[in-house]
């Protein structure tokens, strides 16, 4: 199927429009006409080959919600018509011990990106959703509930899915003491999370003025990373802190900030961190981990959690023909709190 979308051609030219294909539909595909479009931080990192791997052209956008315009012959979970929506993931192995526990994101075999991967099958490059048209196994799109707005729902597929897996695999709930770093697009997700399970949630940011914003949210306080006093008033009293900063930065200061037994969880930064000091690990217990988007099935379940407990992001919605200013606001922090393109803005 004949498509187009918005594309980098290389590390250095602005995304713009380009025609290409989609694949004919396997006996398990579907079609979609996307509808919406969520901007990650993440596409880009992926333009701009921030993490080496690119190749060009590449059309970004993991943060899809669509509508099934055709469906393959074996296709039993969606109809035609129905909403759809596809996060960070196409396809994955199947078969190993991470996948088999429902952990696809961290396929042992390499797990299929939406962009920038590439199809088993064909060994064709993936393309993302700042396009028109999708083609995408049944098993790899999220049912979106009854009652869940679709022209917010978006970056929930990987804003919402990759704060909602560390909360959820740290076991936060009511009175459990959450930090998060960053407050962007990730960062709005985590506080919303963080409060509708019941933490006390604390945002760490480097930019004034904030607070309403983060009250809002559903955060008890804002700490100015950059205010020492208060940062080491703070010591000593988180039980998690999700960090989101997508650049090179100094773990240092947050390290004393856990209590014992402690987590740092960078959902952010992917790549060298200025020099971590193991004084604060040992004395203390703390920990440093990771985490990358969700499975398949806890996406479904962070979608369900969002329909009944009312939560969605805060989204500016853009034309397609807007991304490079948006991109570039993203970069100055000034975005409250994701970028959404409609997709009805892109002509075919
Ligand atoms: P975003 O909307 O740009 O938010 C990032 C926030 O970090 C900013 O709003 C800002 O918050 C803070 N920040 C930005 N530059 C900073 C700097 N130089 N120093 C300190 N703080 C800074 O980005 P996003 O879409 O949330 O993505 C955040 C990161 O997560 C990206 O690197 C993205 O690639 C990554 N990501 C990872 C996963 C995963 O699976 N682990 C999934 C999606 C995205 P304040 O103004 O409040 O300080
Ligand atoms: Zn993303």
């Amino acid at each position: 199927m004949q498509t187009i979308g918005y594309a980098a051609q290389s590390a250095t030219t602005p995304l713009a429009p380009w025609g290409f294909e989609r694949r004919e539909l396997r006996g398990d595909d579907l079609a979609l006409e996307i509808l919406y479009c969520g901007v990650c931080h993440s596409d880009l990192h992926a333009a701009r080959n921030d993490w080496g791997w690119t190749r060009y052209p590449i059309v970004p956008g993991h943060e899809i919600v669509g509508r099934v315009t055709a469906i393959g012959p074996d296709v039993t979970r969606h109809a035609v018509g129905d909403h759809v929506a596809v996060g960070c993931l196409v396809d994955s192995c199947g078969t190993c011990d991470h996948c088999e526990h429902d952990l696809e994101q961290y396929c042992t075999g390499g797990a299929t990106g939406t962009y920038g991967g590439v199809d088993k099958p064909t060994g064709e490059p993936t393309q993302g959703g700042y396009s028109k048209h999708l083609v995408v196994r049944e098993t790899f799109a999220l049912r979106i509930p009854a009652g869940l707005d679709v022209a917010r729902a978006a970056p929930l597929l990987c804003a919402g899915i990759t704060t909602y897996s560390p909360l959820r695999t740290w076991k936060v709930g009511p009175g459990t003491r959450v930090g998060v770093v960053g407050l962007g697009g990730l960062g709005h997700m985590a506080v919303k999370f963080a409060a509708a399970m019941g933490a006390e949630v604390t945002v760490f940011s480097r930019t004034p003025g904030k607070e309403a914003d983060a009250a809002e949210l559903g955060a008890g306080r804002v700490i100015i990373s950059s205010d020492k006093a208060a940062m080491k008033a703070a010591r000593n009293s988180f039980d998690l802190i999700i960090d989101t900063v997508p650049v090179k930065h100094d773990l240092n200061p947050y390290m004393p900030l856990l209590g014992l037994d402690g987590t740092l969880v960078l959902v952010g930064q992917i790549g060298p961190v200025d020099e971590p000091h193991t004084g604060p690990l040992v004395m203390g217990r703390r920990r440093i981990s990771g985490s990358a988007i969700g499975g398949i099935a806890e996406t479904q379940e962070m979608l369900d959690f969002c329909a009944e407990n009312d939560v969605l992001p805060d989204v500016e919605m853009i034309r397609m023909d807007e991304i490079s200013d948006a991109w570039e606001r993203m970069e100055r922090s000034d975005v409250r709190y994701r970028f959404v393109i409609d997709m009805s803005s892109l002509a075919v």
